[in-house]
């Protein structure tokens, strides 16, 4: 009985951005008397149905935009005998439509790190339940991933979770209804040893793949002072502490390691915690802007942003202090109107973000949005297709416009001046391709209708990728050690390092 684990996508480029995470996850909590998984990652390649042989497991993780996708790959592994299970935040949701739609004999809703192993277990016993309840489970039992399965060559970023969940509760977002709004935070001994197996491997760039890395904010800690609640302020302080403790041990990994975040904004004014990010390696964060007008932010519950000129400056800070932003901004809001596009955009040109994604609102399923959305269709909603009415614009005009501020924030004049930090011609032009790149892999490919656009534009991300992935490899570094952790003896002897 062969185990399979799919990530299903409808596009393939043979090369992709981050690894993702969860397939090398389910892979070390698959008990070895299975042997080893087949790994199947279609924004690589397409599956092929002949590896997939009667009495398998096959194992497919959805979130909304490719529960379609792995729909079909599940009627199509059922209809060759194997046993399907579904997992991921779209199934864990909706467990019931991956039985109806997507031939599931079973589906693990929540963390997979524990149930995934039980309900492998049950197929090989011929009795597969409907629904295992993975739940949210403690950070002390989440399972470290199996980097010894990843194509090297394939991949520019690794991603290693350090803390799962969320505290705050963004109306267009599934993860704190999923992860939790309570931060479970890995021990930085657990953490460490996933990087130093990558940088060994040759990883040089690793996402941090956190819902929020900062999930303890100056205003949580001044609130609970002020209410003299001590038992929560000690817990705040103590998981504040082993963010910093986490920090200082990645401060001391090599000199070539970057890594990546995602953070609220809030983060921007605790200036001694993006001192210790830089100080860390981590050069980048997403940060969640959404909309630079109170309306705005208002309408997706996060009044904690701040617009306008303070939103500005507050985006500066970060730059400042050596963390760059990936601007994330959400158009189609009800209080948008066609003067904001424009607005946006000379605000994260002015906000100086290095990078900057635009993204149209959609309810997913999961969120506030999607509750109120789905409660004024009455009583008959459509189980898939997701739209949103605006009260001013028309879902062709969000679109256009949206594509339109991709096109301004990723000319090439734009992007060369946002390139000006960096010395180096050599450096600039990497600047410039891995710009041109992201944005024609989550522009054209994400928002366009024209299909020839789209057909275009991934064979130029397919082109560009090549050299892109050589700039993101590093000399691998067999002899790494954990930083802060006693060296062994055979590798003391050996003479350890690169
Ligand atoms: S959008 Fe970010 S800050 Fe808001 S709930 Fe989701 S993870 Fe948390």
């Amino acid at each position: 009985m062969n185990v399979h684990l799919i990530n299903p996508s409808s596009v393939s480029f043979g090369t992709a951005v981050i690894t993702p995470r969860w397939q090398y996850v389910l892979a070390a909590a698959t008990p070895k008397s299975f042997g080893d998984p087949i790994l199947v990652d279609e924004t690589l390649f397409q599956m092929d149905p002949k590896q997939i042989q009667p009495g398998d497991a096959v194992g497919i993780g959805i979130h909304t935009a490719n529960a379609l996708r792995g729909y079909e790959i599940g009627k199509l592994a059922r209809e060759r005998g194997a046993y399907v299970i579904f997992g991921g935040i779209h199934a864990t949701l909706y467990p019931q439509e991956a039985i109806d739609l997507g031939g599931a004999h079973a589906v693990v809703k929540g963390d997979g790190d524990i149930a995934w192993a039980k309900a492998l277990e049950d197929c090989r016993a011929g009795t597969p339940k409907p629904v295992y309840v993975g739940g949210q489970i403690e950070a002390s039992d989440f399972v470290a991933a199996r980097w010894d399965l990843v194509p090297r060559d394939r991949y520019m970023w690794a991603s290693v979770q350090t803390v799962r969940g969320c505290p705050k509760h963004c109306s267009f977002c599934s993860v704190w209804r999923t992860d939790g709004q309570r931060p479970r935070q890995r021990t930085s001994d657990v953490v460490l040893e996933e990087i130093v197996q990558l940088r060994r491997l040759g990883f040089r760039f690793v996402a941090l793949a956190d819902d929020n890395f900062y999930p303890v904010t100056q205003t949580d800690i001044k609130l609970a002072t002020a209410q003299k609640n001590t038992a929560r302020l000690s817990e705040l302080n103590a998981i504040r502490d082993e963010r910093f403790e986490l920090m200082s041990r990645l401060a001391q990994l090599p000199d070539d390691m970057v890594f990546f975040t995602q953070i609220t904004m809030e983060a921007a004014e605790d200036t001694e915690f993006l001192d210790a990010m830089k100080a860390a390696h981590i050069k980048g964060a997403l940060v969640g802007v959404e909309s630079v007008t109170p309306a705005g932010l208002k309408d997706v519950y996060k009044d904690f942003n701040l617009a306008g000129e303070a939103l500005i400056e507050r985006l500066r800070t970060f730059r400042r202090h050596g963390v760059h932003v990936l601007g994330s901004f959400i158009f189609g809001l009800p209080s948008d109107r066609p003067e904001t596009f424009d607005a946006t955009v000379a605000a994260a040109q002015s906000a100086e973000v290095t990078f900057a994604q635009f993204v149209t609102l959609s309810p997913y399923p999961g969120t506030v949005d999607f509750i109120r959305w789905e409660k004024g269709l009455g009583a008959n909603p459509p189980t898939i297709a997701l739209y949103w009415d605006h009260p001013v614009m028309s879902a062709e005009e969000i679109r256009s416009r949206t594509q339109a501020v991709w096109d301004n924030f990723y000319s090439f004049s734009s992007i060369w001046k946002r390139s000006n930090f960096i010395k180096s011609k050599r450096g600039r032009l990497a600047f410039v391709l891995i710009s041109k790149i992201y944005r024609q892999m989550y522009a054209d490919t994400g928002i366009a209708t024209d299909s020839a656009r789209v057909s275009r534009s991934r064979k130029w991300v397919r082109w560009l990728a090549i050299p892109c992935r050589h700039l993101f490899a590093g000399r691998p570094m067999p002899g790494l050690q954990v930083p802060g952790m006693p060296v062994p003896v055979p590798a003391l002897a050996a003479g350890a390092g690169d």
